[in-house]
């Protein structure tokens, strides 16, 4: 008898488990075996991966310097309106 497969709802349901890493090596095995024959959710576990990245790329992004941003908002506060200039 060969090992149970792993239906779409089982991978798609460990999949932000498998994306943390943090599977038994088993489940993780059986999750990477369905990838491989399951397209539909490869494609979907990729977007994730993506989605991953692009989140914790926003997250660790430096913020702006906190006198620039004074310095930014002076400028703005300062700066003529197009309302006050001449015509
Ligand atoms: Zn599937």
């Amino acid at each position: 008898m060969t090992a149970e497969p792993c239906s779409c709802n089982d991978a798609l349901g460990g999949a932000h488990l498998f994306l943390d890493d943090a599977l038994e090596p088993a489940a993780r095995s059986m999750i990477e075996a369905h990838l491989r024959d399951c397209q539909r959710c490869n494609h979907t576990l990729a977007f994730q991966t993506n989605l991953r990245a692009t989140i914790a790329r926003a997250v660790t992004s430096e913020p702006l310097p906190e006198d620039l941003v004074r310095r930014l908002l002076d400028r703005l506060a300062t700066e003529p309106g197009a309302d006050t200039a001449d015509a």
